[in-house]
C-alpha cells in the first residue's frame, strides 16, 4: 500500500538532534554505540539528500524548491530585497525521446542540467521541477539584470551541439522570469513567471520572456 505520509524536515531533525538518547533506550553495549550513532547519522544525511535530490540530473527536486522559493519569497518581502526566479522549459522535448528514444531524451535532461548548473553565479540554485522544466531561483537580482544570465543560457543553448549515439542535434529553451515580490504568496510569484513561459512558447519558443513589473 503506497502512503503519503512524509515527516516534515523539522521533525526530522528534531528525532537526528535525538539520536543520542533514542540510542540509550536500547540495549547496546556501550563500546559499540558511537558506532551506531555514526551509522545512524550516516544514513539519516543520505535519506535526507535522496529526499532533495532528483535522481537523474542531481539537481535539487521540487520538494525542495518549494521549500527554499518560500523562504527566499519571504526574505525578500521581510528585509525588501530583490528577488528574480526563472521557469525553464525544454522546447519540443517530447520530439526528442519520440524521435531518438526515451535513454535519448534522458541523456537530453542529464546534458541540460549540467550546462544550467554552469552558467549561473553560486548564489543562484537550479532546481528540477519536473519532467523538462526547472527552475532558478536569482538571489538579490532585480528585473533590470535577470535576463542576462538567462539570455546567456538561452545563447549557450542555440550554440550547444548534443550528441547521443551518433545522432547530432539541437535543443532549445522557452524561458519566462518574474521579479515581482509585490504579491500575497510565492505562489502567484511562481504564476506569473508561468505565464511568462506560455508566453515565449506562443510568440515562438527559444526565447526569455519576462513577466510585466509590478509595483
Ligand atoms: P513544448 O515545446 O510545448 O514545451 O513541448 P514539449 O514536447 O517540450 O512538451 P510536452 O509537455 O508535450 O512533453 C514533455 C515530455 O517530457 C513528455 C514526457 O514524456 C517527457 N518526459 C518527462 N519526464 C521525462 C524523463 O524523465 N525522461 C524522459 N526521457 N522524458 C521525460
Ligand atoms: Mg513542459
Ligand atoms: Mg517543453
Amino acid at each position: 500500500m503506497e502512503t503519503n505520509f512524509e515527516i516534515p524536515s523539522d521533525v526530522l531533525d528534531e528525532i537526528q538532534n535525538n539520536i543520542q538518547n533514542i540510542i540509550e533506550g536500547f540495549d547496546i553495549p556501550e563500546a559499540n554505540k558511537m558506532d551506531v550513532i555514526k551509522k545512524i547519522n550516516f544514513m539519516y544525511t543520505q535519506t535526507k539528500q535522496m529526499s532533495l535530490t532528483d535522481a537523474l540530473t542531481g539537481l535539487f527536486n521540487r520538494r525542495h524548491f518549494e521549500m527554499e522559493f518560500e523562504r527566499e519569497y519571504k526574505r525578500a518581502k521581510r528585509y525588501i530585497n530583490d528577488l528574480s526566479l526563472a521557469i525553464i522549459d525544454i522546447d519540443f522535448f517530447k520530439k526528442i525521446n519520440d524521435t531518438y528514444g526515451h535513454s535519448c531524451g534522458d541523456y537530453v535532461l542529464k546534458e541540460c542540467a549540467y550546462l544550467m548548473a554552469q552558467n549561473f553565479r553560486q548564489t543562484d540554485t537550479v532546481f528540477r521541477y519536473g519532467g523538462e522544466e526547472f527552475t532558478v531561483i536569482l538571489t538579490e537580482t532585480p528585473a533590470s539584470t535577470a535576463c542576462v544570465p538567462l539570455e546567456r543560457l538561452r545563447r549557450l543553448f542555440e550554440n550547444h551541439q548534443f550528441k547521443f549515439n551518433g545522432e547530432i542535434f539541437k535543443v532549445t529553451l522557452s524561458i519566462g522570469v518574474s521579479s515581482n515580490t509585490s504579491f500575497d504568496t510565492y505562489i502567484e510569484m511562481f504564476d506569473d513567471a508561468d505565464k511568462a513561459v506560455y508566453d515565449a512558447k506562443n510568440s515562438g519558443r527559444n526565447m526569455v520572456r519576462q513577466a510585466i513589473e509590478k509595483n
